[in-house]
């Protein structure tokens, strides 16, 4: 028999007709019913069929926009994860998949784990110079896991880096993968030389109790963590409110909040426009970095975003924005896809977590070279 089941970590899938040749699923909205679009669920019972699979209410998702275009990800040993053959029609998302396997996982994007998160945290926690200290627990009792990487010292310039705010965008902890293997690698002459020269302090996963619920955006009391950093409460937000209370204790001098978007085929960087203390000179700091990336590799491109914000509109309850008026800092939202790159496309694969890591290398590479280079 076909069986499915989403009983496991980030699982996210209700089963309304359990028909192998036309499979009709609905995704189950995050807590507060207002978003919805993550899915992760397995399928047992199919090897050597035809699959077909459906989404029922994939029209009503968060972000409809993110279905044309998009192709799910598939895997047999949840360690690579390909992509099949999906159409978004008559409001519907659907799969068809020759399958070839007893069990075959399907996923919005290579599903990040709170396993996996413990191991990076084991792995990373063992390198050099590397602190874990957890800055508060969360609503369902998880810790909010922080690394420090590089030895406190005079003059060295508080950085901070955060992912998965928004749980269902997993891109940014396979991001956050790449980014600790060059921060804790002994022969990363990259990570050596920001070890040596700053302090940085890493939030790997931001939103545990959304990852394990299968969350696309909310915590576990329903709330979008990224629009609560003007006014975080203990109640709705306790891990905004640990970050930022933490934060204003380091201080803050550069800061990336990673994140994935649903429509955007196309990894892109967004600022801190229209912010109340807009200068030139802090905006430009933004500019020089973006610059350096886009230089640095083909999989980042400015001619896709989002639109900035105009003069004095900017929304202080996201992290970019409160983080760079708060702070003065040089603050950004770094956003990866969910689709393929068209200028670059990977047809088995799409966007994948290795991209992902690979991607967090140039961010890194392109920090150094934005601490080497003035200002225009
Ligand atoms: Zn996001």
């Amino acid at each position: 028999m076909v069986h499915v089941t989403d009983r496991f970590d980030s699982g996210n899938i209700e089963v309304l007709e359990q028909n192998p040749e036309d499979l009709q699923l609905a995704i189950r909205p995050d807590e507060g019913a207002e978003h919805y679009q993550w899915f992760h669920f397995r399928v047992t019972g199919a090897r050597g069929r035809r699959l077909a699979w459906r989404i029922t209410n994939a029209k009503g998702a968060s972000y409809e926009g993110g279905w044309p275009g998009y192709q799910a990800c598939a895997s047999y040993d949840r360690e690579h994860w390909f992509r099949v053959p999906t159409r978004y029609e008559d409001g519907e998302l659907r799969v068809t998949h020759q399958v070839t396997a007893d069990a075959v996982w399907y996923a919005y994007f290579a599903p990040y784990s709170l396993e996996r998160h413990q191991r990076l945290i084991g792995r990373s926690q063992g390198a050099e110079g590397v602190r874990l200290e957890v800055l508060g627990e969360t609503l369902d009792g998880r810790p909010l896991d922080m690394l420090t990487v590089g030895e406190p010292a005079e003059g060295k310039r508080p950085f901070w880096i955060l992912a998965r705010q928004h749980p269902g965008e997993t891109q940014a902890e396979w991001w956050m993968e790449g980014a600790l293997e060059v921060l804790t690698d002994p022969a990363d002459s990259v990570g050596r030389e920001l070890r040596k020269r700053c302090r940085l302090h890493i939030v790997p996963n931001c939103n545990p109790d959304g990852s394990k619920r299968g969350n696309l955006r909310v915590n576990a009391a329903g709330t979008n963590l990224n629009r609560e950093w003007a006014e975080p409460t203990a109640e709705k937000s306790p891990e905004v409110l640990a970050i930022r209370n933490r934060m204003d204790e380091t201080g803050v001098d550069f800061a990336m909040d990673v994140h994935g978007d649903e429509a955007i085929p196309v990894s892109f960087l967004a600022g801190y426009e229209g912010i109340p203390g807009w200068t030139e000179e802090q905006g430009n700091r933004y500019y020089r970095y973006e610059a350096i990336l886009d230089r640095r590799t083909p999989d980042f491109q400015t001619e896709q975003g989002y639109t900035k914000a105009a003069p004095g509109k900017a929304n202080l309850s996201m992290s970019t924005n409160q983080v760079a008026e708060r702070f003065g800092a040089t603050a950004m939202t770094l956003e990866m896809p969910y689709k393929d790159n068209p200028a670059s496309p990977e047809p088995e694969q799409g966007w994948s977590p290795e991209r992902c890591k690979l991607l967090a290398r140039d961010c890194l590479a392109a920090l150094l070279e934005y601490l080497d280079t003035p200002d225009a």
